[in-house]
């Protein structure tokens, strides 16, 4: 599985990147954003759902789990799994209805729903780089890689 690595030098990047991503994005998609506290998941998936003509704002859903946003021919479903204490957990929000083929899953802190959410087609992985960050993207399908490729040079 080949990567892709781009340096975001400042928070504006980081949103630019996202609504770039966005156009790479198609209904139904599982996307995974790993990377520690302040390193821009929630920052970069803001540049997404502006991608997706959404521009009010983004809330954290830290304590909710998920934050829906119902658009135009699609659903986005941000997930924030950094509290959860037990995957389990997610069988009583009713993970499993969110995913619908119109349905985006959006989800930071993937590896603490491991079992109970569904596999990655796309994987972000997101370092502290200097006064930056850096994001590496990371998909087993070819056509994902392709069209990233294209869009993110
Ligand atoms: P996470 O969801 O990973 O915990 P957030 O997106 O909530 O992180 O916060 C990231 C912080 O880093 C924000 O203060 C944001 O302004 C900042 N930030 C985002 N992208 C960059 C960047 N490329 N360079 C420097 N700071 C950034
Ligand atoms: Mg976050």
């Amino acid at each position: 599985m080949q990567n892709i690595t781009v340096e975001l030098v400042d928070e504006f990047q980081t949103v630019r990147m996202g609504q770039k991503l966005a156009a790479c994005i198609k209904a139904p998609m599982t996307i995974y954003f790993k990377g520690d506290l302040g390193a821009g998941k929630t920052t970069l998936i803001r540049g997404i759902l502006r991608g997706f003509g959404y521009q009010g704002a983004t809330k954290s859903p830290t304590y909710t789990l998920v934050e829906p946003y119902e658009l135009v021919g699609v659903s986005i479903y941000h997930f924030d799994l950094y509290r959860l204490a037990d995957p389990e957990e997610l069988e009583f929000i009713g993970i499993r209805e969110y995913q619908q083929p119109d349905s985006i899953m959006l989800i930071e802190w993937p590896e603490k729903g491991l079992g109970m959410i569904p596999q990655a087609d796309l994987m972000i992985e997101l370092d502290y780089n200097n006064d930056g960050r850096v994001v590496t993207l990371s998909s087993a399908k070819s056509e994902i890689m392709q069209k990233l490729e294209k869009s993110c040079d």
